[in-house]
């Protein structure tokens, strides 16, 4: 008999090769990130047991809590998935090999400037608000090929590809709408061919949209509930508006 976590990421990687049927993509081409937050380090272990490598944090503080407490583990990769305050660039740069939600110039004027420091660079993604609700951080779909123009200024700083929350608590239809307009800022943007700038990543698609992500494209999925339970802080504490700002 396996564990909790064990038997639900049976499930969830079930779903996820039926996806991929179902849109005629191969199974390796969809990475599956585990979204930690508020998640204890005991399930995280659960988790690599069960052959898992990828995990999300959404907090400068849980990540630094948690990093130590997984580098026993040979292949484990950290991403950062959460809302980035410039004052915790440095330690987030320290854990991560890939920053999902970069979504303003500010925020990477200084990664660059911590990168300089440390002699090194990053691959980021570009957060985009596809679902317009003002709840969600994220740079609107009309600034995208601007910012991602600005960001490739910064040679510490690698655009890998994008990334979105879709409409929550909303139809197939409407959450298919935000993914396909995340798959579309993708297309225009190749289509200038920034001097290195990549576009291969499209992160999207967590628990109750992961299906229809895949079916539109999805690279990375981030999920977090259906393989770790409810979570005992609400969402809002991590995306609200009124969450700390700096800009
Ligand atoms: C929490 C979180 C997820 C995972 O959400 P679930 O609905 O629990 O799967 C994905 N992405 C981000 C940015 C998150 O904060």
């Amino acid at each position: 008999m396996g564990n909790q976590v064990e038997e639900n990421l049976k499930i969830v990687k079930q779903q996820m090769e039926r996806a991929c049927q179902t849109s005629g993509r191969k199974i390796e081409d969809v990475k599956l990130l585990l979204a930690t937050k508020t998640v204890p380090i005991e399930k995280l272990q659960m988790a690599i047991q069960a052959g898992e490598t990828l995990f999300g944090e959404n907090k400068a503080q849980e990540l630094r809590d948690k990093f130590p407490l997984m580098q026993q583990y040979n292949q484990v990769e950290w991403h950062f998935i959460g809302h980035l305050q410039t004052n915790k660039v440095k330690d987030v740069v320290k854990y991560v090999t890939l920053i999902h939600s970069v979504d303003r110039l500010k925020l990477g004027q200084a990664l660059h400037h911590q990168l300089v420091k440390e002699n090194k660079t990053m691959d980021i993604l570009l957060q985009i608000n596809t679902s317009y609700e003002e709840s969600k951080f994220g740079a609107s779909p009309e600034t995208a090929l601007e910012l991602v123009e600005q960001l490739s200024q910064f040679e510490t700083l690698n655009v890998k590809g994008l990334m979105t929350i879709g409409k929550l608590n909303a139809t197939n239809d409407e959450t298919r709408h935000c993914f396909r307009l995340l798959k579309s800022i993708q297309t225009q943007i190749r289509e200038k061919k920034f001097p290195l700038v990549e576009m291969n990543i499209l992160s999207m698609g967590m628990s109750g949209d992961f299906k229809v992500a895949i079916e539109e494209g999805a690279t990375i999925i981030r999920v977090g509930t259906s393989v770790f339970g409810q979570r005992y802080l609400p969402d809002s504490y991590y995306w609200n508006e009124t969450a700390p700002q700096d800009d």
